[in-house]
């Protein structure tokens, strides 16, 4: 039990309501015992995750026939959990960390990273502006540095330009605070009343999250142009067609506002072609995104930068850590090109809003680049990832990947079972 024996009892412990024992949330020898213990847990539990089937095979509702309908009201032990860990819990869970999950994105916990989650879940910090714990941001505006270097962004991006980057919850989260900065860009432009006027861009490849940043900004329905992706192009968007969308809107009266372009389709890890769209984007005055969430993590590797070739024309840049880099969920690395659009949108302050000089002069508050106020301690893990396994080792590990891509494809190629169609860069397969 996680409590004080013999607390609270009639010669003055105090605060224990009566009974003969009280809660001791934070007592350090107890997190000792008991920490030690989950991590043999964990450990054990990863030795032997290719036991589990990767898919949980329980049906909905299953855990409501085996747990109580009301909170325990007296305290129970940690075996007790442990037991109900793997007889209730374990056969729910989807196992993403197994060898044998393939869906979605690849498995991505490393000991580093964990370590990290570890490490933020004991200072437990809500660091949402500068003092609230100056080392959290402070280590985030390093790291976030250091990362842009390593993808070779424009220096622009950088902290000590008039960028930077910042660590948002995911990709969506990051998506919608550049869409809003564009957005209120826009209407500080052409004027509050032209919400309605304003257009997004993307493809049908672009991930849904764009769209849903538009519901939630307010962006109109009808005004969000999906341009439908060339095959030819291996599924990436041409340039011509979003041209040809892009000046029927503007003979309409529209006004193009945001154009996003996807590094890594969701489908099929297509390209857009960046500088292109970065042209078309400067040449209307509008906001570029540039969505490089899942394959963002190869263009660490030189042989894979010139995927992010026309960065320099970007407004914004996102990738997440947490899909291809070893970084537990969630960690989703945001850059903009000048952060006082992003903290115009998203300050409170009415004094800071207006003099820009106070902006540049004072320390980074990272509650005026996101949507919630409280904030994790995030950059500890990434941190953490970097320097345990340093970036030569980060650079293998994704070489081995796409080497292990290469490797099932030729085992396909080679099985008469299977047809892969190669389009360029693009493999599509299936049995005949
Ligand atoms: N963009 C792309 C290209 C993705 O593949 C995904 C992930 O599924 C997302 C955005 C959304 O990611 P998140 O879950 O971090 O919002």
């Amino acid at each position: 039990m996680l409590l004080r024996d013999g607390a609270g009892s009639s010669n003055g412990g105090g605060g224990g309501g009566g009974g003969g024992e009280w809660l001791r949330p934070m007592d350090a020898e107890q997190l000792r015992e008991c920490g030690h213990r989950m991590v043999d847990f964990v450990a054990d539990y990863y030795k032997s995750i290719e036991a589990f089937p990767v898919l949980s095979q329980v049906q909905p509702g299953y855990l409501k026939e085996l747990l109580p309908d009301s909170a325990p009201r007296q305290p129970d032990t940690l075996d007790s959990l442990f037991d109900d860990i793997r007889q209730k819990i374990i056969p729910g869970v989807t196992h993403w960390q197994s060898p044998n999950y393939f869906a979605y994105y690849p498995s991505n916990s490393s000991t580093a990273g964990f370590l990290g989650e570890m490490l933020s879940a004991a200072f437990n910090i809500v660091g949402f502006n500068w003092i609230t714990s100056p080392a959290a941001t402070e280590l985030e505006v390093i790291v976030l540095d250091w990362f842009a270097k390593m993808l070779k962004l424009p220096s622009q991006f950088l902290s000590t330009a008039l960028g930077g980057g910042v660590i948002q919850g995911t990709a969506s989260e990051a998506v919608l605070v550049a869409l809003l900065a564009a957005r209120d860009r826009a209407l500080r432009k052409h004027g509050k009343e032209s919400l309605e006027k304003l257009v997004v861009y993307v493809s049908d490849q672009t991930h849904s999250a764009v769209q849903k940043a538009c519901q939630i900004a307010g962006i109109f329905p009808e005004n969000i142009r999906v341009i439908i992706a060339d095959c030819n192009r291996n599924y990436a968007v041409a340039p011509e067609a979003v041209s040809e969308d892009l000046s029927r809107d503007l003979a309409s009266g529209l006004i193009p506002v945001f154009i996003c372009g996807t590094v890594g389709t969701t489908s099929s890890s297509a390209v857009d072609p960046l500088p292109e769209l970065g042209q078309i984007a400067k040449a209307h005055d509008m906001w570029f995104h540039i969505d490089a969430a899942y394959a963002g993590s190869a263009c660490i590797c030189p042989e894979y930068r010139h995927h992010l070739n026309g960065v320099e024309e970007a407004d914004s840049f996102n990738m997440n850590a947490h899909k291809w880099f070893l970084t537990n969920f969630d960690c989703s690395l945001l850059w903009v090109k000048d952060r006082s659009f992003l903290i115009q949108s998203l300050s409170t302050n009415p004094e800071f809003l207006k003099n820009k000089a106070s902006q540049a002069n004072s320390v980074v508050d990272f509650k005026d680049w996101q949507i919630p106020l409280g904030r994790r301690f995030r950059s500890l893990k990434l941190w953490m990832v970097l320097r345990l396994y340093g970036v030569e080792n980060l650079q293998s590990y994704i070489r081995k990947h796409i080497h292990l891509a290469e490797h099932f494809e030729h085992l396909l190629s080679s099985d008469s079972r299977f047809e892969v169609k190669e389009n360029e860069n693009q493999y599509v397969f299936g049995t005949i």
